[in-house]
């Protein structure tokens, strides 16, 4: 294939449908506050990882109602459970239990 210097974008489109979003339903059941998420990035904002690394709680909470779970078992080692993101949240949501919890699923799920 001709090389013209650039590539053409990854298709991004996310199938529901197909992806696994078990994670996602484990987590409403255990940490029911994750459905209120509304994606404004306040926990990353201040996430203690967050300075030392490229840890972003904000893409993890989006990878899990996604099912992309891929993304999310290397990153989720990177917490260090201090619970900063879980006094920030605008809308209260315990994000130190669904980190716990997912770290839970994903070790029970190997
Ligand atoms: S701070 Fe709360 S509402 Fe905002 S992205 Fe993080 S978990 Fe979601
Ligand atoms: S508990 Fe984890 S995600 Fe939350 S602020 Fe601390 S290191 Fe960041």
């Amino acid at each position: 294939m001709a090389d013209f210097g650039y590539k053409i974008q990854e298709d991004r489109q996310i199938n529901y449908d197909s992806n696994d979003r078990t994670l996602f339903y484990f987590l409403k059941r255990v940490e029911p506050s994750i459905s209120l998420c509304i994606g404004c990035g306040t926990c990353s904002a201040t996430c203690t990882a967050g300075q030392f690394t490229q840890f972003d709680l904000h893409k993890i909470m989006l990878y899990v109602r996604r099912g992309e779970k891929v993304h999310i078992a290397n990153e989720i080692k990177k917490c260090m459970l201090c619970g900063k993101c879980s006094l920030v949240c605008p809308k209260g949501i315990n994000t130190r239990n669904i980190i716990f919890q997912t770290r839970k699923f994903i070790h029970s799920n190997k």
